[in-house]
């Protein structure tokens, strides 16, 4: 039984979802509960399209309904994923402060200045030194902005990676800069998501691939959150059934839903 803790709406740039159907279809599917997610990515670039947050709107409306529709077997809470960069972790702290969110995500879609999403982050150079930049830019903008529950979607770029080979292998070959990562949330007391958009996007694992989590156990990391980042619908709670035996072989054996920003624990099956 879980609940997804990663979901947009059409508060979203990138999402046409009505709140209302992705809470319908998180009951249809018998799942415990939700946290919308909604992006805001401040200072995103102008070229790639629009993700600011109208964040009054979001969260008043967000938060009324999440009343009016939760029951007893079914909760709904009011989170963010926040966009991370650099030069913009006070915005990020004055969002954070503006609301009682329940879950902040902290996502890194941005890249000196450039979004994996789009090829143009590609051709500065080899996919492998994109993929390291990438992954300095997590490290640089949890060094720098630090009120966030879960750290969102860690080797998310690689979605986008042009080669099978290097979309599928994540860890190895970054092992020492994913260890500072890892070792640095784990310090902060930050979770780990788990996010099943991955398998959607032509790779055999999801956000983080199962090998990091296993890393992050080992190095202590107690705390992962569980979320499909689902955009219509359909892909609430999409893949789920895979987690409870990819999670207990990685050491875990529960998972935290975070309820006012404090983590509540779940049983992983
Ligand atoms: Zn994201
Ligand atoms: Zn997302």
């Amino acid at each position: 039984m879980f609940w997804d803790n990663h979901m947009h709406s059409n508060f979203s740039g990138d999402s046409d979802a009505a709140p209302i159907d992705m809470i319908n279809s998180a009951k249809a599917k018998g799942l415990l509960g939700i946290t919308f997610t909604d992006h805001i990515d401040i200072d995103y670039p102008k070229e790639y399209g629009f993700f600011d947050l109208d964040l009054d709107n979001y969260y008043i409306s967000q938060h009324a309904l999440a009343l009016e529709q939760s029951t007893e077997d079914f909760t709904i809470l009011t989170g963010l994923e926040v966009g991370l960069q650099p030069h913009i972790a006070k915005k990020c702290q004055a969002v954070v402060n503006q609301f009682p969110y329940d879950f902040i995500i902290g996502s890194t879609h941005i890249v000196d200045r450039l979004d994996p999403y789009f090829d143009d982050f590609w051709q500065q150079g080899s996919e492998k030194d994109a993929l390291d930049r990438y992954y300095a830019c997590i490290l640089e903008n949890i060094n720098a902005f630090t009120d966030f529950d879960s750290l969102g979607h860690l080797d998310y770029a690689f979605r986008y990676a042009k080669t099978p080979d290097i979309k599928n292998n994540t860890h190895t070959p970054y092992f020492d800069i994913i260890d500072a990562i890892l070792s640095q949330i784990i310090k902060l007391d930050k979770a780990l998501e788990i996010n099943t958009a991955a398998l959607r996007k032509g790779m055999k694992n999801p956000n983080p691939a199962a090998s990091i989590i296993k890393r992050y156990h080992e190095l202590g990391g107690k705390l992962i959150t569980i979320g499909a980042d689902a955009h219509t619908p359909e892909d609430v709670g999409a893949d789920f059934n895979i987690l409870p035996d990819l999670l207990s072989s990685c050491g875990f054996t529960e998972y935290a839903v975070y309820k006012k920003r404090k983590p509540v624990l779940y049983p992983l099956g």
